[in-house]
């Protein structure tokens, strides 16, 4: 059910004025992050953030990430800050980390999903960032897709989603990194990783010096850590690549889309199968987690029966592709 807008892309010289302005009259506005495009609204007024759960038809009680424009705001949002957040701030910020903080009381629990923590981070697209600095606040942004459905990496994939339901989307081109921040949880008596992102548990125990525990895969530590999410409309399936070779003659025959990328999977399509439509993904995780999503994307315009997915590497850096992998195939 569209919410009667008539939603605005935003381009040109004066696009970040134009959302600056909508989003001071309390009005939601997807902007392109360097993870994916969110979906913004001033985090001091809860009737802006409202809309963020109306436009997505998120649950309440699924907490929001606030972003805010350099490390010297996060007073005004969190309060008993320690000294390993700065720390993370300066080697991470601006860039794809959340830090989970304990809330400070003046914040609505809106914003929150009624937790006592909140989620923070500063991130790194010029544009979002230039929005942040004219509004000199905080702005909530889940990602800028409908509840459930794969996060958007370009603004077309907004407006498809969201077309109708919100006051503008500002045209930022391809998000870098394609998935979502990494949440760091530095409130529990161990720093843990709530969700794998691009920033790497690796690379933030080598920061703090100190062991980083893992992400639990499917663990719902919170509402909105859910094990079904990001998920295409077409039916998609994990196989390891045995498990490709083996099936793909029975699987090519219904009309299946294929995501490969070990060069045994694009030989077996290649040469058994002449009429299946198979893509290859990249073999570096950054580069097929920017692909991932628009790749998905794209797929579902086709009308094929199902996606087959062949399974990356295991391994840290593989650890946030992997993880939404099995979310999309859940
Ligand atoms: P999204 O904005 O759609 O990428 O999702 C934001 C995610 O951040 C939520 O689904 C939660 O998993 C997580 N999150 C945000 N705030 C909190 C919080 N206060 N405590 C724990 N997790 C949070
Ligand atoms: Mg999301």
């Amino acid at each position: 059910m569209s919410q009667g807008y008539n939603t605005v892309l935003l381009t040109g010289e004066d696009a970040v004025n134009q959302a600056v302005s909508l989003l001071q009259q309390g009005e939601c506005v997807a902007l392109p992050t360097e993870t994916v495009y969110g979906l913004a609204a001033d985090a001091s007024n809860p009737d802006a953030v409202d809309k963020i759960f109306t436009a997505k038809g998120r649950p309440k009680n699924h907490p929001l990430i606030v972003h805010i424009p350099d490390v010297s705001h996060l007073t005004r949002w969190a309060v008993d800050i320690p000294e390993t957040a700065y720390a993370l701030a300066a080697q991470f910020w601006p860039g794809p980390l959340t830090l989970l903080l304990k809330k400070a009381p003046h914040v609505d629990s809106c914003v929150t999903g009624g937790l006592d923590t909140i989620a923070l981070r500063v991130p790194a697209h010029p544009l979002f960032l230039a929005v942040l600095t004219g509004l000199d606040g905080g702005l909530a942004a889940p990602s800028a897709n409908r509840y459930k459905q794969l996060s958007p990496t370009i603004a077309e994939q907004v407006t498809r989603g969201l077309d109708g339901r919100i006051a503008a989307v500002l045209e930022g081109g391809a998000c870098d990194h394609g998935l979502e921040s990494t949440i760091l949880d530095l409130v529990s008596e161990q720093p843990r990783v709530l969700r794998a992102g691009p920033i790497s548990q690796q690379q933030l125990s080598d920061a703090l010096g100190c062991k980083v525990e893992l992400p639990v895969q499917h663990v719902e530590v919170v509402p909105g850590n859910v094990k079904a999410h990001y998920q295409p409309t077409t039916p998609a399936k994990l196989l390891s690549t045995e498990q490709l070779l083996a099936q793909a003659p029975e699987l090519a025959s219904g009309n299946s889309y294929f995501l490969v990328w070990s060069e045994q999977g694009q030989k077996q399509l290649e040469t058994k199968h002449t009429k299946v439509q198979w893509r290859v993904m990249p073999t570096t995780a950054a580069e097929f987690g920017q692909q991932l999503y628009v790749t998905l994307y794209q797929i579902d315009q086709l009308g094929a029966a199902q996606i087959i997915i062949e399974q990356p590497p295991q391994g840290d850096e593989w650890r946030a592709v992997n993880d939404r992998l099995s979310r999309a195939t859940s």
